[in-house]
């Protein structure tokens, strides 16, 4: 089932009980604090805070999302993408936990000939708050689910709050189980390797006051009116209705790693560090054609700073697998054409979105050179002075001022024979972070918070470091 019809299968079923589908916002949120949607709940944010009435009572969309701060994940799990779809249906003070979770086990096992999902029920298993004995019992009443698939677990993972004073509430997420070959049979509470969470549902129950930490509060009572926020990962359900391995070989992903693949001259699956390589260039090229058919722009802050991360640890990926050159006219074509059924816009506005992929790359590949051709003097006067060392301010300039990734130096030098203070280059990268970070504090402090979900800014939250990325980058790659 392809991924595009999957998402139509979800809207549908919620459009024929009442829900309105609301087309996705931008990736751009409006939130100022918040760089990206990072949720399908952050376009219903006014709404399910009350300050402004809903216009309708049940909702349903297929929101776009970036979640930075999934970005080391990317390539590694089988399930975290930076840029994902995430399928909802709200209720604004009209149904709430019978229906939604009636709801979400009827569209799941549904056969597909039905129109449903299709799923085995006895591939699900749910967790739920522990103490909300009411959603047990509403699981064990609206599904086939033995009372041993379901499972209690704590406010860490299972509530919602948003840490201030206001609305809050018990989740309930489903999982899906790839069997034994994943690891051991513990449910989802002990393996989310194996058992992968592909939706969730918030219960936004209670009104909570004297907030000591996120999960330590009371409770005042119930909400005046109680909402149902879900999210369902399209490219999670869609990698288990495919049948492959993870969500970069499904449908809207995989054409762009075959192309990966194709120009490497390599073979996919044949080495694990090269395939999360693979993996991370079809994720990245995608979310860039995405961010930049929302109108972001390549810079150094902000989010035109994620987008040229984004492209730019691409490039270091496709070097990696071997490949020098430029490679963007021809991954950002795959991208777009695996995109365009779901989002025509990648396709209408490909000249000017190439124009930014292509501009970037040209930049970044001169940086590499130009960066190459210091570190050969470097080299060059190193070996002159027959010391075997190249001292970290060396290579702390080059990454500094040259954006050159110390990886790509320790190579070098080791071809040349030599090494790398790597102790004296990291004291200066670190000296450089704690300078970014009390930057970035202060950067925090002006944004001062007054929405009730600043919760939710902790996904999308990444500290600028100009090019420290790349050093997160050489530990991953
Ligand atoms: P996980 O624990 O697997 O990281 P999550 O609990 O962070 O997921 P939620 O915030 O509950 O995810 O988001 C709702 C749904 O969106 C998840 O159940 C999942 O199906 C999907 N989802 C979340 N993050 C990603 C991602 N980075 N890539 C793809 N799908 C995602
Ligand atoms: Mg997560
Ligand atoms: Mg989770
Ligand atoms: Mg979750």
């Amino acid at each position: 089932m392809k991924t595009a019809e999957i998402a139509r299968r979800y809207l549908d079923y919620f459009e024929k009980r009442g829900h309105t589908i609301v087309p996705s916002a931008s990736l751009v949120s409006d939130d100022p604090a918040l760089l990206f949607t990072v949720a399908g709940m952050v376009p219903f944010i006014p709404y399910l805070s009350g300050d402004v009435p809903a216009p309708y009572k049940r909702a349903a969309d297929n929101q776009k999302c970036i979640r930075t701060n999934d970005i080391e994940e990317v390539g590694k799990t089988p399930r975290h993408g930076t840029f994902f779809q995430m399928l909802g249906n709200w209720s604004f003070g009209d149904y709430f936990k019978k229906d939604a979770i009636r709801y979400a086990w009827e569209l799941l096992t549904t056969p597909d000939d039905d129109g449903g999902l299709g799923f085995d029920p006895k591939d699900l298993w749910v967790t739920v708050y522990e103490e909300d004995d009411e959603a047990i019992q509403l699981w064990l009443e609206h599904s086939s689910l033995p009372e041993e698939r379901i499972q209690r677990l704590g406010k860490d993972t299972n509530y919602w709050t948003t840490g201030l004073p206001g609305p809050a509430g018990p989740c309930s997420e489903i999982f899906f189980d790839r069997g034994p070959e994943y690891g051991v049979d513990g449910g989802p509470a002990t393996d989310d390797d194996r058992y992968v969470e592909i939706w969730n549902l918030v219960f936004m129950q209670y009104e909570i006051t004297n907030v000591r930490s996120k999960y330590e509060f009371d409770i005042i009572g119930d909400l005046p009116a109680q909402n149902i926020d879900t999210g369902m990962g399209l490219e999670r359900v869609a990698f288990i209705k495919q049948g492959v391995d993870n969500m970069y070989e499904t449908d809207q992903v995989r054409p762009v790693l075959d192309k990966a693949v194709e120009l490497s001259g390599k073979r996919y699956g044949e080495n694990h560090d090269d395939d999360v390589r693979f993996r991370v260039v079809a994720d990245h090229i995608r979310s860039s054609l995405m961010l930049l058919s929302d109108g972001v722009t390549p810079a150094n802050d902000g989010r035109g700073y994620i987008l040229r991360r984004l492209m730019r640890r691409a490039i270091r990926s496709m070097r990696l697998l071997g490949v020098e050159g430029p490679t963007f006219a021809e991954l950002f074509a795959v991208s777009r054409d695996a995109m365009k059924e779901s989002y025509p816009v990648v396709e209408t506005d490909y000249a000017r979105l190439s124009q930014y992929a292509l501009a970037e790359e040209a930049t970044f590949l001169r940086t590499l050179a130009s960066g190459s051709e210091i570190l050969d003097t470097s080299i060059e006067s190193a070996k002159s002075t027959q010391s075997t060392a190249l001292s970290g301010s060396q290579a702390f300039l080059l990454h500094d001022t040259y954006g050159f990734p110390i990886d790509l130096t320790l190579e070098i030098a080791e071809e040349a024979g030599l090494t790398v203070d790597r102790a004296g280059f990291d004291t200066l990268m670190k000296e450089q972070r704690d300078r970014a970070k009390a930057d970035a504090r202060s950067r925090k402090r002006q944004l001062a918070d007054t929405s009730v979900y600043r919760d939710f800014r902790a996904l999308g939250e990444t500290v600028f470091t100009g090019y420290t990325d790349l050093e997160t980058e050489s530990r991953i790659l």
